[in-house]
């Protein structure tokens, strides 16, 4: 389990990897498994025509038989807590090709109506910190300021869940004491557990109700909630500078499926070139980040909006933690081999 980690942040990325069980759909299709956990950090591809498995190997492997508390387990996400509660930035952030889970792995099964909660079992890495957090948060006899923003990429334009006008996208820019932000970014206070789970409603309704969530497509949409924790015991990052808290954020990454193969056109393709660009920008600078020879001299974070938002968490003062989903399908094969290659090249 990645629970017992260094001290401090340590690797940047961490990457579990999780196979959805079939669906119904591709039992019914009579679709094979094209993928096997051996033992808890080894997956073995079968390719269809036979030929040798082909084997990747990730922090941890998690089957179809792993619950949602299994995986919030083997994730250690806690420990990202702690670390985040020390001041550092964080993230989670869940990539893969359309429905092979990512949204399942972060908050759980869609309501079954309109403010039915998910059934506690069922919870998501989303919901699962948060409970942990507060709690910790309660215990530590500190005073800790807790707020929340929820935002989605969409187009190379940041849309905020959380705003009560209407949407209108927001810029994003930099300054040295904050690094990356969006400007008038809704960020709100909360204090206990029922207010952030209503935040996080009002953001994950939102982002469902959105014009282009027709036709499926909040699936071409980036989501980011991000908690920011700030104690009063945490020391400035520089002296002389006010104290920047800590700070915890979860990414739901639009599918990663290339859209070129579904022929789109007109305003699909611009979506398809900017979810591309922004994902081809985030393996770009984490490969970069992992190479020692370039001793991250320049880290183009400000090639996307994604990595910008994601820059503290990759760079300088963090830790991430990549959940890479994919279906057990044969029929998937082909996207889940690309997710595999580029969760590989993350770690
Ligand atoms: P994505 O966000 O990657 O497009 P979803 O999370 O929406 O995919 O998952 C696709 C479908 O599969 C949804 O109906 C979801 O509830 C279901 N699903 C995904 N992962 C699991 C799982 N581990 N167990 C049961 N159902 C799952
Ligand atoms: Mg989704």
């Amino acid at each position: 389990s990645l629970e017992q980690g260094p001290e401090g942040p340590g690797t940047p990325i961490q990457v579990v990897l999780r196979v959805r069980p079939m669906s119904a759909a591709e039992l019914r299709r009579g679709e094979q498994s094209a993928l096997h956990c051996s033992g808890t950090r080894t997956l073995q591809v079968s390719p269809p025509g036979g030929g040798p498995d082909v084997a990747f190997r990730f922090g941890a492997v998690l089957d179809g038989a792993r619950t949602q508390e299994d995986v919030f387990r083997a994730c250690g996400v806690r420990r990202l807590g702690e670390l985040a509660l020390r001041g550092f930035s964080c993230t989670v952030f869940t990539f893969g090709q359309t429905g092979s889970g990512k949204t399942y792995t972060l908050t759980g099964p869609p309501p079954q109506g309109e403010g039915v909660p998910v059934p506690p079992n069922l919870a998501g890495i989303m919901q699962r910190t948060f409970a942990w957090l507060l709690d910790r948060v309660r215990h530590l006899g500190a005073p800790v300021t807790l707020r929340a923003s929820y935002l989605e990429i969409y187009n190379e334009q940041v849309r905020d869940l959380l705003s009560l006008g209407a949407p209108r996208p927001l810029p994003v820019r930099w300054n040295k004491t904050q690094g990356f932000y969006v400007e008038q970014l809704r960020v709100v206070e909360f204090r206990s557990l029922g207010a952030l789970m209503e935040l996080m409603q009002m953001g994950l309704s939102r982002r469902r109700s959105s014009a282009h969530s027709l036709n499926q497509a909040s699936s071409r949409s980036h989501a980011l909630l991000t908690l920011y924790i700030s104690c009063q015991t945490m020391p400035p990052v520089d002296p002389g500078e006010p104290p920047v808290g800590g700070k915890l954020c979860f990414v739901d990454l639009a599918g990663s499926e290339k859209v070129a193969a579904t022929g789109s056109r007109g305003e699909l393709m611009l979506e398809a070139n900017s979810i591309n660009r922004s994902l081809l920008a985030l393996g770009h600078c984490i490969s970069l980040l992992l190479d020692p020879q370039r001793k991250q001299s320049h880290i183009p974070f400000r090639d996307s909006k994604l990595t910008k938002l994601l820059a503290d968490s990759l760079g300088g003062h963090g830790v991430t933690l990549m959940v890479a989903c994919v279906s057990p399908s044969v029929q998937c094969l082909p996207e889940t081999l690309s997710t595999l290659r580029y969760a590989s090249r993350a770690q």
